[in-house]
């Protein structure tokens, strides 16, 4: 059966069609062992995002952020604890399952894009479909679409390491939702960029977030970006709590 490259029903639509929770996390533990020693990254991190949410997450360098993230899209194991997604926790799910919820139910945008400098904006884009399959022609068409609705049309064809910083995590977010994922991670996605770009690639999220209802997690150490979101939680000494409590 060819890959699915329309932009018709998808998941996300079926999530967000329903109301209620998209993730939860319960009691999440996660220790790192340095030599001798180990450091408790996460003592007991609880959180549950409901369909259609812009969170974001602060706190310090090396708070944790980074590994929340990983834990939550299933990219590390958690020393304890459970992930749940749509009520399922992620920890049951088998090896094909488990695959389709890291590459189609979440979007992940990184600090740094991790594009492919040598091939083509549209490309890059489209990887995700080429990848599970699906035909050239018609990858490129999608990647087409997502590259207008981040502002790329005209960069296309251009090779990914020609672009600007801002351009390419344009390319790195059209590319995370190319398969129109329920949830959309991101990592410090304006973390390499100077405070101009930080605002458009930020504003591009929201704007993203919004018209295909997505429900999203950010992690920021950019405070007044981060005050612009529905929710602000703060990760400090192993916990995530609300801001200003
Ligand atoms: P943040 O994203 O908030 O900067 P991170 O999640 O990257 O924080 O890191 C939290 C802490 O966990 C840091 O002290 C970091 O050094 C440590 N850490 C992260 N990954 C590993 C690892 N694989 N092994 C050991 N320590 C790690």
């Amino acid at each position: 059966m060819p890959a699915e490259t329309t932009t018709s029903a998808s998941a996300h639509e079926t999530a967000a069609a329903r109301s209620g929770v998209l993730i939860e996390a319960r009691d999440l533990r996660k220790t790192y062992a340095t030599g001798t020693s180990e450091i408790t990254v996460l003592s007991g991190v609880n959180v549950r995002v409901e369909v259609g949410e812009l969170i974001a997450v602060v706190g310090p360098s090396g708070a944790g952020k980074s590994t929340l993230l990983h834990l939550l899209a299933a990219l590390d194991t958690p020393t304890s604890g459970t992930v749940y997604f749509e009520q399922k926790a992620i920890d049951s799910f088998r090896e094909s399952e488990l695959a389709d919820y890291r590459n189609r139910s979440i979007g992940f945008v990184w600090q740094r894009h991790h594009l492919l400098a040598d091939f083509t904006a549209a490309e890059n884009v489209a990887m995700p479909l080429l990848m599970r399959g699906a035909e050239y022609s018609e990858a490129l068409e999608t990647s087409a679409r997502w590259l207008r609705e981040v502002g790329l049309e005209a960069q296309a064809r251009q090779r990914a390491g020609e672009l600007s910083g801002g351009e390419q995590q344009r390319v790195a977010i059209a590319r995370a939702l190319v398969q129109q994922p329920a949830l959309l991670l991101a990592d410090e996605p304006t973390g390499d960029l100077d405070e101009r770009n930080a605002v458009a690639i930020f504003e591009l999220m929201q704007r993203l977030h919004r018209e295909h209802r997505l429900t999203s997690i950010l992690a920021t150490h950019n405070a007044g970006l981060a005050g612009r979101a529905d929710r602000v939680l703060q990760l400090e000494h192993g916990l995530l709590l609300p801001v200003g409590v």
